[in-house]
């Protein structure tokens, strides 16, 4: 017999609208140039018909510019012959993503509402601590996955964010924390995770080609060992994603029935928890110094009893997955379903994993002050008019500068 819930379309197999890619030129008729690769770069310029062994040398300059020093000038190019910059001025373009807010929270999380020119708005967190500090970086505006739990799921999917937009959003953290140039050591930006708004893995190519740039150590110079990307299981991917970009694993587990994970992650509903395992167990690179992390969401009276602890457990030993488990307390958000579980069942669920000797800390919320929640700000922005968030974001470009 059909139900509603075997009727309801399976998420996540509608594909993302594709974007242009590189060398469609912005309204202006300038092409931008950030998110090309040294090829590409190569490239626009013969387009414009600069001879090619021209274009080889000067590409090799802007792309040390663009991506080791943070230029958006041609102008501060010093070895480039000041007779060019006009030229190149007429004809190009180094973006970086329009901020339509950015926010400081008291312990110190930033976040910033970005719009692209063609007015989608996305978000990035950078969230400092003692000894590291983390980029949440965006790959879509909105989601097609729909989980229950997550604020960006209740927004349709708009469009893949570009590789401009994507590495566009780590150039702006560093430009807000002025880390040009590029600095081998002493960084507030160490870590990147893909684990803002969207799915990455619906949009492997630009997520995969921001990363290249992102991990060139001749430019942003980021290890793939302190880039981890999230995904909530689109198994056919993972396989190509340690292939082709190698970065850190994280997945949005969040249930361990197919019941629950059905529910609160759809995609389950066409890619199973042990069909998710089993690309977890064959994810290239994973050993104890790398384990993969299992995103876990803890909702009151839905996925947090000590059975669901101790069956989390005896799937990771069954797929013998060096693992770590990342107890999240669900932040509420306005219409949520979910409550978040009791600090007693957190802490009896983490300590029935830990004591299976897998590590199970509860992360502690960050940035609640600031609509920090993956989609909030987004949401919140929304609500209010176009005069107000101007007025905001010239008060807070003070605060940033
Ligand atoms: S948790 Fe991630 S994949 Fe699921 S709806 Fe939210 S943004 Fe999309």
């Amino acid at each position: 017999m059909q139900t509603a819930a075997n009727l309801m379309p399976i998420p996540g197999h509608i594909d993302p609208v594709p974007v242009p890619r590189s060398f469609v030129p912005r309204n202006d008729g300038r092409i931008d140039l950030l998110g090309l690769s040294l090829a590409d770069l190569r490239m626009a310029l013969e387009t414009s018909q600069l001879e090619e062994k021209q274009a080889k040398l000067r590409a090799k300059q802007l792309w040390h510019w663009i991506y080791n020093r943070g230029a958006t000038e041609f102008s501060a190019m010093t070895d480039i012959s000041k007779t060019m910059h006009p030229w190149l001025e007429q004809r190009f373009v180094i973006s970086r993503p329009n901020v339509v807010e950015a926010q400081v929270s008291t312990d110190g999380t930033r976040k910033w509402l970005l719009r692209s020119d063609d007015a989608q708005d996305y978000e990035m967190v950078f969230i400092p601590d003692a000894d590291r500090g983390t980029l949440c970086v965006s790959s879509q505006v909105g989601c097609t996955l729909n989980c229950t739990f997550c604020h960006t799921g209740t927004m349709r999917l708009v469009r893949n964010l570009t590789p401009a937009e994507i590495v566009g959003q780590v150039m702006l953290a560093r430009d807000s924390l002025g880390e040009w140039p590029s600095q081998p050591e002493g960084r507030m930006l160490t870590n990147i995770v893909m684990m803002g708004m969207g799915e990455p893995l619906y949009n492997f190519e630009n997520v995969r080609d921001a990363l290249k740039l992102v991990m060139d150590g001749a430019g942003l110079a980021l290890s793939r060992r302190r880039i981890t990307l999230s995904t909530s299981g689109v198994v056919p991917m993972m396989a190509r994603a340690g292939a082709e970009i190698g970065v850190n694993l994280a997945v949005s587990l969040h249930a361990v029935t197919k019941e629950v994970r059905d529910e609160i992650v759809p995609l389950n509903r066409k890619y199973g928890i042990e069909e998710l395992l089993q690309a977890c167990a064959d994810y290239p690179g994973t050993n104890n110094a790398r384990r993969i992390t299992f995103e876990y969401v803890m909702l009151k009276d839905k996925n947090d009893s000590d059975d669901d602890a101790r069956e989390l457990v005896r799937l990771l030993r069954k797929y013998e997955l060096p693992a770590k488990v990342n107890l999240i307390p669900f932040n509420p958000w306005p219409g949520a379903q979910y409550e978040c579980s009791t600090p007693e069942r957190i802490k009896s669920f983490s300590s029935i994993v830990f004591g299976a000797g897998i590590s199970a800390p509860v992360r502690t919320p960050r940035g609640r002050d600031i609509d920090a929640a993956c989609g909030q700000l987004k949401t919140a922005s929304e609500k209010k008019s176009r005069a107000q968030i101007d007025r905001e974001a010239a008060a807070e470009s003070d605060a940033f500068a």
